[in-house]
């Protein structure tokens, strides 16, 4: 789950990572009132979105006054603001971040990431802040510093201090330095984060190093654990589809191709997902239906994955351990009754009561094909797509 700037900050914040004042404001009176509240003569206006790249879009505005801050908010909220990380449709801006403005001397940038091979959290570290990391390791791969962090120790003040110097900091900024590189180690561990990127760091020209904007995912798995982190989801953001899976228990992601995949079981969907593609086909989804898959739980996976108008075919493929396989074919048999599915529909069931789910789809008298192993089910999806394609094409003389 994505967390908007503003709360990735307040985060921060409660591991003594130094952040610039700032105020949330959901209208344009708001943003002036927040300006006045925090005083001074400079003030950022930034778009609340789950992206960055904001700043080249118009979504992060330095105002010198509170008619400035006022235009600039109506400028923003309500709108839709597509940066190079939205995707063409865009994010809608609901929300702003208005902040005190920085004289900023110098740009750094620090992410905090997984390192899944080493399995340890990595730090990167930067003095080529302000730019996206893919642009930083292209142009400036040397300023790039890796540090891996040995769990069962932590992050100590040595090893912050060294990854300070490698960045450049020197003299009074070097414990501040450390106060963020540790403080912003300890946010990502102790919220369960996936990522943290402090994209840019900075130094102002009064001395002072603070994080003026970052971008914190948080693994959706821990957030049982983590209440305070879990009322931070803002639906307004998401990706419909995906937020209609995760509200049923589905994992749901999209993909491009033609064939939806309808399985129970992670391990499952990725083999189905392999098969298809050995076969010659392109998947359109991965979905995890889960382990219980009750008829209502297959009837809602039928709607999902027909909300994707690329689909031209369904592949279901079940392996009923705790479940049954009659239960399941029932519940197939309803979502096809229920939604009049006009698609080719491959099913393979396997495990328990496979007899009687067969039986059940045969003497349904509705057009499912049968497989009974994964590699003809997905050559069977792929055979209906051509033949379905080949259908078009064939224009009479
Ligand atoms: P994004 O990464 O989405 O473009 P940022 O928050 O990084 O958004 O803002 C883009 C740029 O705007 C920053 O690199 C910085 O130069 C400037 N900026 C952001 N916040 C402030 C601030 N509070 N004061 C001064 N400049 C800022
Ligand atoms: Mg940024």
């Amino acid at each position: 789950m994505d967390v908007h700037e503003y709360q990735a900050k307040e985060l921060l914040a409660r591991f003594n990572v130094p952040v610039p004042a700032g105020g949330l404001a959901y209208s344009p009176e708001q943003a002036a009132y927040r300006a006045r509240e925090l005083g001074g003569d400079a003030w950022v206006i930034k778009a609340q979105v789950h992206a960055g790249g904001r700043g080249k879009a118009g979504g992060v505005k330095l105002c010198r006054d509170r008619h400035e801050v006022w235009q600039a908010a109506d400028g923003m909220l309500g709108h839709t603001l597509v940066t190079n990380q939205t995707g063409p449709a865009g994010k809608g801006v609901y929300r702003l971040l208005v902040e005190a403005g920085q004289n900023i001397a110098r740009e750094l940038y620090l992410g905090f990431v997984l390192d899944r091979e080493h399995e340890r959290i990595v730090i990167v570290g930067s003095d080529q802040g302000g730019m996206e990391i893919e642009e930083i390791a292209r142009q400036h791969p040397e300023s790039m510093h890796r540090r891996l962090v040995d769990p069962s120790v932590g992050l100590p003040a040595f090893q912050a201090r060294d990854l300070a110097f490698a960045l450049g900091f020197r003299g009074g900024e070097i414990a501040q330095a450390i106060k963020v590189i540790q403080g912003a180690y300890r946010a990502f561990r102790d919220l369960d984060a996936t990522m943290v990127e402090i994209n840019p760091l900075v130094v102002t020209q009064e001395g002072n190093v603070l994080v003026l904007d970052c971008k914190m995912q948080v693994d959706d798995n821990a957030l049982y654990r983590r209440p305070e982190v879990a009322d931070m989801r803002d639906r307004s953001q998401e990706d419909p589809r995906e937020t209609h899976a995760v509200d049923r228990g589905l994992s749901y992601v999209g993909l491009d191709g033609q064939i939806g995949c309808i399985v129970n079981g992670a391990g499952l969907a990725m083999a189905t997902l392999d098969m298809i593609k050995l076969a010659g086909g392109e998947p359109a989804n991965f979905l995890d239906i889960g382990g219980g898959a009750t008829p209502e739980r297959v009837a809602e996976a039928f709607q999902l994955v027909r909300q994707d108008g690329e689909v031209k075919a369904i592949l279901v493929n079940i392996f009923a351990g705790i479940n049954r396989c009659d239960w399941v074919a029932q519940g197939i048999v309803q979502a096809v009754e229920q939604t009049g599915l006009d698609l080719p529909l491959v099913v393979r069931l396997s495990g328990t009561h496979v007899e009687e789910g067969r039986r059940i789809l045969a003497d349904s008298g509705l057009a499912i094909t049968t497989a009974a192993t994964l590699k003809e089910a997905a050559q069977k999806a792929v055979a209906a797509l051509d033949g379905q394609s080949a259908a078009h094409t064939e224009v009479p003389a």
